[in-house]
């Protein structure tokens, strides 16, 4: 049977542009739905606004610190709407560089909502288009449990539009998004407390670093409540809002911001006229390959629920492309070893297993790790500190596990992950000469374990 396209892509965001960019490249004929914002999550709200609104609430510390270099500043002044005005004019630009991206990949882009008819054909702006494979690339959706007085709180699609910065916030929850959003709301000068509902932020992460930025976090004056949870939001005469929570507590605020997971986008998706079958989550089951129980329909990216992150996203768009289109370059995503950072300020960095999860799959472990201040911070008042750490295999020498809270973790877990990942040892870590002075050279310099 002959098709309209060989792929049909539904969803521009990080997955399905990668995929439908590299199969045209191997020469299919794609098309690719979008319905709301080409680039998707990570572009529009998501990574990129995200880093640039972290990059603002760091000017706060910086002109605190100059002081002790010798600055004298004037009082400075905040203006919510010019930084957001900005932002919005770079991600229009972003938007645009998508647009070209699609277009110069002599992709087919539809600007409208897609819904599946059968397992061959999408509907899309009343038009049915029918294809050899189709990818479900629609990503995710903020997700707020169901209180009394949802409709009070905003999630982080609304955080980046907001028009005033709010003098008090609410965040709530434990994970990426919250703490992340915690730092730039208190960065910018908002009075912010962040609501947990566990005994400790970051589940999943090791447990030096949850506990080294709780300290850190509470040194700068940021407000984390933990064992904390919500039972119902009112709205009050004065626009304020009244929070109670489970304990019986009230708490008064301008601004609730729910950060607490994301479900699958599969909103009108027409999956009911496929054979697609769901996890258990509510995320769409894939084999290894990213097929789904439909034979013709793939899925990829945060809608599969594996590990809901951008690099990862752009990883199965393309090993769907080279699988469908380019199969003797085709390789499997390897799981192992992603390297993520939380931006929080500080920032974390980590990669490879925690300390916990090493222990819990059996290795004898030796635990490295250095609490220091940094160089920038000693002509000032500043008492922050880093943390690094290095878990390491006892018996082989392989380093396990990389985790650091500090100024540029991100940037320098990038590094250590490739040397992970090619299996480096800690003789490896101590063979290497370091690049001095900075504070990632320390990462060479950890001599004597803490722990066995
Ligand atoms: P998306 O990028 O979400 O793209 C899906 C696209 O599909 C969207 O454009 C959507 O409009 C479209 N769509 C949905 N349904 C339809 C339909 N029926 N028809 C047509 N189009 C449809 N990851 C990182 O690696 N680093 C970070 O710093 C980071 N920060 C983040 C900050 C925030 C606040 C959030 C929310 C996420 C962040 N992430 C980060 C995660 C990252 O954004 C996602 O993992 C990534 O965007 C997933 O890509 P995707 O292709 O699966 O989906
Ligand atoms: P996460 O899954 O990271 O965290 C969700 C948080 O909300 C957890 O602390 C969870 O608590 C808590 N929670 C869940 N349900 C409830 C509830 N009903 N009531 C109260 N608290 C609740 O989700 P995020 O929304 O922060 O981010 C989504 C994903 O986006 C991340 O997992 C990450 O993959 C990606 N992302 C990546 C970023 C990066 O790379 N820098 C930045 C932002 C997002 P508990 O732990 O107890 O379950």
């Amino acid at each position: 049977m002959a098709y309209d396209f060989d792929l049909y892509v539904i969803g521009a965001g990080s997955g399905g542009v990668r995929s439908a960019r590299f199969a045209a490249g191997f020469g299919a004929k794609v098309a690719v739905a979008e319905s709301r914002y080409l680039g998707g999550t990570c572009v529009n709200v998501g990574c990129v606004p995200k880093k640039l609104l972290v990059y603002g609430a760091h000017f706060a510390e910086d002109f605190e610190q100059s002081a002790g270099f010798g600055w004298t500043l004037g009082e400075a002044d905040f203006d919510w709407a010019t930084l957001i005005a900005n932002k919005d004019r770079e991600i229009n630009r972003l938007n645009g560089i998508y647009r070209n991206l699609l277009v110069n990949s002599g992709v087919t882009l539809h600007e409208g909502h897609a819904r599946l008819i059968d397992p061959h054909q999408v509907e899309v702006n009343g038009q049915r288009y029918s294809a050899k494979h189709i990818l479900i690339a629609t990503g995710g959706w903020p997700q707020i449990p169901d209180i009394p007085g949802r409709e009070h709180a905003i999630s982080s699609n609304e955080a980046f539009f907001l028009k005033e910065l709010p003098k008090r916030i609410l965040v709530v929850g434990g994970g990426y998004i919250a703490v992340e959003f915690a730092g730039i709301f208190h960065g910018l000068g908002a009075d912010t407390k962040l609501l947990y509902r566990g005994e400790l932020f970051l589940r999943g992460f090791d447990g030096a670093v949850r506990k080294h930025l709780q300290e850190e976090l509470t040194k700068r004056g940021l407000d984390l409540q933990f064992n904390a949870d919500i039972e119902r939001i009112e709205k009050q005469a004065d626009g304020s809002l009244k929070v109670t929570l489970k304990d019986g507590r009230e708490l008064a605020t301008d601004c609730v911001f729910y950060a607490t997971g994301r479900r699958p986008m599969l909103d009108n998706l027409g999956l009911e006229n496929t054979g697609v079958k769901l996890d258990k989550r509510g995320f769409i089951e894939v084999d290894e390959q990213y097929q789904s129980a439909e034979p013709s329909i793939l899925a990829i990216g945060d809608v599969i629920g594996r590990v809901q992150l951008t690099p990862v996203a752009l990883a199965e768009g393309m090993a769907v492309a080279r699988r469908l289109f380019k199969p003797e370059q085709y390789r499997p995503v390897d799981y192992n070893m992603i390297p993520t950072a939380v931006f929080s300020l500080p920032n974390i960095g980590t990669v490879g297993l925690t300390e916990e999860q090493a222990r819990e799959a059996g290795h004898k472990v030796q635990i490295f790790e250095s609490r220091f201040r940094p160089m920038k911070l000693t002509l000032t008042e500043c008492q922050e500190r880093t943390l690094m750490k290095l878990v390491v295999d006892a018996d082989t020498d392989k380093v396990l596990g990389c985790h650091m809270v500090g100024p540029d973790a991100g940037e320098i877990v990038q590094g250590l992950a490739i040397a992970l990942k090619a299996g480096a040892t800690k003789r490896d870590f101590d063979e290497t000469i370091g690049v001095h002075p900075t504070a990632a050279e320390e990462f060479v310099t950890l001599r004597t374990p803490v722990a066995g």
